[in-house]
């Protein structure tokens, strides 16, 4: 579903990524670890668009993101077409962000109604549905000021879904929350896993990635270190980099 080719990034002359391949299929669940500037968030924000690479490409089904193939050469997409193919990707962060002078409903039908012209009441219908996928079917009408922690983050992935992304982003999603919260969000997560959805997960809920993750990749300084199953990477990894962080945060 989607593929990075070489992708290298840089802010000033700090190269934050530094040539990273990585193919992820439909319907897979890929979780990102590795130390804190390592470059996790910058490849996230590669993937949707949010930053522009310096170099290299990221393939959404065959079409590369952001760019035109003409002629066997990539040329730089107008800023309005950018911007409809990110809608094909839901992304949460670890801040939820959500509109808070919205209800919970307004929040989740905002953009499905303004961004993509869908007739209200079926946005309304779906969202409603999405609430009680993430067990708020009774908070619709609530703001998010009135909402604990685990419930915003519920929210703002309800808010993902209802675009219909083919792909969703997890920025450490439960780093911002509460211990007693954590469990919750990534309940809803897991049961996103289980219906199929293709997920890029950055976490260091490493029991998480143990059980939900189909591969578990390990990035530091820019590149991808060590990539592959759970039971692998995290029981029996093959570089010391990766022994090293894990003993880290263990
Ligand atoms: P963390 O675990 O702390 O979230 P990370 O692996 O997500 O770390 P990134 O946020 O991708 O790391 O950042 C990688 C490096 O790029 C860091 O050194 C950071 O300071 C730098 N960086 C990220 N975004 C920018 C930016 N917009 N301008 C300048 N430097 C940036
Ligand atoms: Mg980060």
């Amino acid at each position: 579903l989607v593929r990075l080719s070489g992708v290298r990034k840089s802010f000033g002359d700090h190269e934050v990524l530094r040539g990273v391949d990585l193919q992820i299929d439909r319907g897979e669940v890929l979780c990102l670890i590795g130390p804190s500037g390592s470059g996790k968030s910058t490849l996230l924000r590669c993937i949707n668009e949010l930053e522009t690479v310096d170099d290299g490409v990221v393939f959404l089904e065959d079409t590369p993101i952001g760019h035109i193939a003409e002629g066997g050469r990539l040329r730089r997409m107008r800023p309005r077409m950018v911007a409809r193919q990110r809608r094909e990707i839901g992304m949460v962060f670890q801040r939820f962000n959500l509109f808070p002078h919205m209800t919970v409903l307004e929040n989740i039908v905002e953009a499905p109604v303004r961004v993509r012209r869908e007739p209200i009441g079926e946005v309304r219908e779906r969202a409603q549905g999405l609430l009680e996928r993430v067990g708020l079917s009774t908070h619709a009408d609530h703001y998010p000021a009135q909402l604990s922690g685990g419930q915003q983050q519920r929210v703002a992935i309800a808010r993902a879904l209802a675009m219909r992304p083919k792909l969703m982003l997890f920025d450490e999603p439960t780093s911002a929350l509460d211990p007693e919260l954590v469990g919750e969000v990534l309940d809803v997560m897991r049961g996103l896993a289980r219906t199929g959805m293709t997920m890029v997960v950055v976490t260091h809920e490493m029991g998480f990635a143990r059980d939900v993750a189909d591969r578990i990749a390990f990035m530091d300084d820019g590149t991808i270190v060590e990539i592959g199953d759970p039971a692998t990477v995290l029981g029996n990894p093959s570089h010391q980099r990766t022994r090293t962080f894990l003993t880290a945060i263990r």
